[in-house]
């Protein structure tokens, strides 16, 4: 597939030319370059970067990239670029709003309009609906490589960027006059770090284009996408904060790959189950944009576009399912990934193996969700770049031409939420003198970091905790109180309600895996004490004595507790002990590892990471061995020393296995979580047998 094709900069096609002129030209050209440089030309990803991103085996960095995105804003007036907040690592996390001069000078105005809709309460009347939609912009977002080997996304949003600070072709007016994107180069530049350092060390050996040997998101890894409704991550508080308290965008795009043995992107509509609490509007919506992505994409010729597969719109907390609570419309893409930025060749026969796509029943029979296939050969990074600024530029077209369409659905989304309807209660209610005041004051702080709306009361109120109870009872001052009806209803109910994941059964009779989380009540994930307040004594009458609480501090204050240092500060340390905690961590980067210490950090216990090397060698003088969930292969043999240099290779091997032994023996406590008991039981020989392996999928 072609490279995106990049106008030269005026600079550029002026060398060409200098040759064939006299020399006293050339230096009244070389000044007018440097003019043009100083005073706004907009400069290539190339002419800052000395590659174009997406060229084979290039990559950049994250300050590469932050740099690229300052002088863009410096030289084009359609171009703005600010900083969020601060990453895990303390990296700037940024966001570029591009538009058109025009808008970009009004940005403060047409963010107040896109909150405005997105809070039917605020407008008093039809003329002033009527008004706000004639005014207001679309606003997108297009967010890239959270998963950071899933690269090439980082790398073309420049190339996307700089197409639309200096086309001035017909289609990229449009959508410069019509919308506002805010790009998120990368919403963790943490792993982009981590990823280009990586590939750089290890380009032209045995580990080109592996995964690096660590987790790419500091506490999280890959697990950075399923942080969206529980906000424990700097980078998702503060793009959750962009979204839901400041911006409301009603398109919101993420862009990640998938496996190399695959399709070669997917898109929507997506798989079963769908979620109840989705508006079926909001699916349909969802739908026609990833339909005008794939005809695009086949106006191009390009082969092998997936749509109804893989991915469902079961779970909540993803990048692109979040939204959907919030009255926007989501989208996820997954293009088949290179090796990083190094281009494979994909087999026909690995094709033809791959049996397990829900939705694909053979990835080389074309199908009416599958009607191109794609039989195998080179893939590149320019090639996932090509398809991504495709969609890219797909939806944009879309969020231009049918403006109006767009804000006015956003509204009617946010109206339809504040009416009551049959089977649902009017509030939950989070109750008053819980033991864990700590955790209940950060649940609160959960939900109002996602725009809901939570209220404290300067009144008793009257309550039916059951809708067949017949007596109001008496709901304690010190209570909060959560309100159904408000915009954000379906994140409400999600939040609050107990998921019932569908019974799907396969052909053959075994159950269906969902693709992600099939449940998430929050109060229950939290422990967090809560109850349904089916009918408020006379609430239309009580609403006013009802306080908004505007802040963490304030719920605080009802709480009597100290007030935070920083929104969502670390937590006084728990235990009562002075124990000494180790904490196992390998090289084949453990999710469990990582949330694990994540929890240690947050509640100020102190620990220490024990290393592979500590296990073999018996460095293991520890009251408390903590080793997360990772299976036996994982921790005794470790990442494979044919594709990884010596020193990450191994494992702890028999020598820790035996190390571990003889510390248990001396008295020492081993914690195992979840599959990491294996490892123990078979080599430890215990006495315990594990039920599930061996169970069918039917029994089960
Ligand atoms: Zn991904």
């Amino acid at each position: 597939m072609s490279k995106l094709q990049s106008p030269k900069s005026r600079c550029e096609a002026f060398r060409v030319v200098k040759a064939s002129i006299r020399f006293g030209s050339l230096i009244v050209l070389t000044a007018y370059c440097l003019l043009l440089t100083a005073y706004g030309q907009v400069p290539s990803p190339k002419s800052v970067l000395g590659f174009n991103p997406t060229d084979d085996k290039t990559i950049a960095d994250w300050r590469q990239i932050t740099d690229y995105f300052a002088k863009l804003d410096k030289a084009s007036d359609r171009v703005t670029v600010k900083e969020i907040g601060k990453t895990t690592n303390g990296n700037p996390l940024i966001v570029a709003y591009i538009s058109s001069k025009d808008n970009i000078k009004k940005l403060d105005k047409y963010r107040q309009i896109s909150a405005k809709l997105a809070d039917p309460r605020t407008i008093k009347d039809d003329a002033e609906l009527a008004d706000l939609v004639k005014n207001g912009k679309t606003i997108v977002s297009i967010s890239c490589s959270i998963h950071s080997t899933e690269i090439v996304a980082s790398q073309m949003s420049m190339n996307l960027a700089y197409q639309l600070a200096s086309g001035n072709d017909v289609d990229t007016k449009e959508i410069l006059d019509n919308t506002i994107l805010l790009l998120i180069p990368s919403s963790n530049p943490d792993g982009i770090e981590i990823v280009a350092n990586w590939y750089r060390k290890t380009l032209g050996t045995k580990s080109e284009g592996t995964s690096p040997p660590e987790l790419y998101h500091h506490y999280a890894g890959h697990d950075d996408n399923r942080d969206w409704f529980m906000l424990n991550l700097a980078e998702t508080q503060a793009i959750t904060k962009l979204f839901w308290q400041q911006w409301f965008p009603q398109l919101v795009y993420d862009v990640h790959q998938q496996g190399q043995n695959a399709s070669r992107f997917i898109i929507p509509p997506f798989f079963d189950p769908v979620n109840p609490r989705i508006p079926p509007s909001i699916l349909r919506e969802v739908g026609l944009i990833g339909y005008k992505m794939a005809a695009d994409l086949q106006a191009k010729n390009i082969a092998g576009v997936a749509t109804n597969s893989t991915y469902d719109t079961w779970w909540h907390g993803g990048f692109r399912s979040a939204p959907y609570y919030h009255n926007s419309i989501g989208i996820l893409s997954e293009a088949a990934s290179a090796n990083l930025m190094s281009p494979v060749t994909v087999k026909k026969e690995d094709l033809a193996r791959n049996r397990n796509t829900r939705g694909l029943a053979n990835l080389l029979e074309p199908a009416t969700n599958y009607p191109d296939t794609w039989n195998g050969g080179l893939w590149r990074p320019a090639d996932i770049n090509e398809i991504e600024m495709t969609a890219s530029r797909a939806l944009l077209s879309m969020a231009a031409k049918y403006r109006p369409r767009y804000l006015r659905q956003f509204y009617d989304y946010g109206k339809a939420n504040l009416a009551a309807k049959a089977g649902e209660p009017q509030a939950f209610i989070v109750t008053a003198g819980q033991p864990n005041a700590g955790t209940v004051s950060r649940f609160l702080e959960i939900l109002m970091g996602q725009g809901i709306e939570v209220y404290q009361m300067t009144h008793e109120l009257h309550v039916k905790m059951d809708p067949k109870q017949t007596d109001f009872h008496e709901m304690p001052l010190g209570s909060f109180l959560i309100l159904v009806n408000q915009p954000e209803k379906n994140n409400v109910l999600s939040l609050f309600e107990k998921q019932e994941y569908p019974h799907r059964l396969l052909a053959n009779g075994d159950a269906e895996v969902p693709y992600d989380v099939a449940g998430w009540t929050l109060p229950l994930q939290m422990g967090v004490d809560y109850a349904p307040a089916w009918q408020i004594s006379d609430l239309d009458k009580q609403r006013s004595t009802l306080k908004r609480v505007e802040n963490i501090d304030q719920a605080r204050a009802v709480m009597n507790l100290p007030v935070q240092a920083t929104p969502f500060a670390k937590q006084p340390n728990p235990l009562k002990t002075n124990s000494r905690i180790g904490l196992y961590k390998g090289f084949t980067g453990s999710m469990d590892e990582g949330w694990t210490r994540f929890v240690l950090d947050t509640f100020q216990i102190p620990f220490r990471s024990v290393s592979d090397k500590d296990m073999r060698s018996g460095n293991l003088d520890l009251d408390v061995i903590i080793l997360p969930a990772d299976s036996e292969n994982s921790i005794v043999k470790g990442l494979n020393a044919e594709r990884y240099p010596e020193e990450y290779a191994g494992g702890i091997g028999e020598a820790g296995v035996e190390n571990l032994k003889k510390y248990v023996a001396g008295g020492g406590k081993l914690i195992c979580f979840d599959d990491s008991c294996a490892m123990v039981i078979k080599q430890f020989n215990l006495p315990v047998k594990i039920f599930f392996p061996g169970l069918k999928r039917t029994n089960f």
